[in-house]
């Protein structure tokens, strides 16, 4: 389970004179295995406090719980430790262009000094769940926006998170690749049990793929429930 208390965010404002508010007093639970939303226009606040799962950003206040572990209490190892449970999906992929597909979901392994054979045990399937097999020595610049995005969740997946948080991860995508991106989520969340934090300003994504969402605005939540519930006509 994931618990955000009162996380507050301040960042200096553009202007340099004071302090913007990103995240204000906002508290949210996430469960296991669900695939909750954060829905909202650009500049609500939905990344930095999602962010705040992984500590990708420290809030200014309020406590971040993991399975009850406090995450900003703990030493620079025991947080690698709780980053590798968490993977990240991108609005635009954020690939090594250099490195082949097979090479960009070894990286993370890679970082952690797996031996090569151990890696391509765990590759391998990856590339299967994601339908890439057959583009294993290509490079990211010969891949459809679908196939690339297919990369990157390959590769959050490498570590084997227990969570995975999508950062407008069909944003870019036309509207049927996004419909067959949504369904391979789906899948790992049902056939790996993957808890998924989906951070989109799209309102079809929400309503085809999540059980409970957070609405945000100006930093704040400004609705929140079932997702039947938020789009329940009056
Ligand atoms: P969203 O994900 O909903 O688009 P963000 O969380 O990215 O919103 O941003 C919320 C607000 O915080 C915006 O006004 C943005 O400009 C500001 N902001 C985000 N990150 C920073 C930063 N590192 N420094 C200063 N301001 C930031
Ligand atoms: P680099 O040019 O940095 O080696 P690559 O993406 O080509 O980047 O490969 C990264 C790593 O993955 C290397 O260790 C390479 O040996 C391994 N690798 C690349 N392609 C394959 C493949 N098809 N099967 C097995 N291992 C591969």
């Amino acid at each position: 389970m994931i618990e955000l208390q009162h996380i507050w965010q301040t960042y200096p404002s553009p202007d340099g004179k004071g302090t913007l508010d990103a995240v204000k007093d906002v508290s949210v639970t996430i469960e296991d295995g669900e695939i909750f939303g954060v829905l909202g226009r650009s500049g609500a606040g939905k990344s930095t406090l999602v962010r705040c799962i992984n500590l990708l950003n420290r809030p200014t206040r309020g406590k971040v719980l993991v399975d009850g572990q406090d995450l900003l209490a703990l030493d620079d190892a025991q947080l690698r430790t709780v980053r590798h449970k968490i993977g990240m999906i991108f609005q635009h992929f954020n690939l090594l262009s250099s490195r082949t597909v097979y090479g960009n979901v070894a990286l993370p392994l890679e970082l952690t000094g797996m031996p090569k054979d151990r890696i391509r045990q765990k590759v391998e399937p990856l590339l299967k769940l994601v339908g890439l097999t057959e583009h294993r020595d290509k490079y990211p610049s010969q891949l459809s926006g679908g196939q690339k995005q297919r990369v990157g969740i390959a590769r959050a997946l490498a570590n084997d998170p227990k969570v995975l948080l999508s950062d407008e991860a069909t944003s870019a995508l036309d509207p049927e690749t996004t419909v067959s991106t949504l369904a391979l989520l789906r899948r790992i969340n049902r056939e790996l049990g993957v808890t998924i934090v989906m951070i989109t300003h799209q309102m079809e994504v929400v309503k085809q793929i999540c059980e409970r969402i957070v609405v945000m605005d100006h930093g704040e939540i400004i609705e929140r429930g079932a997702v039947l519930d938020v789009f329940r006509s009056p």
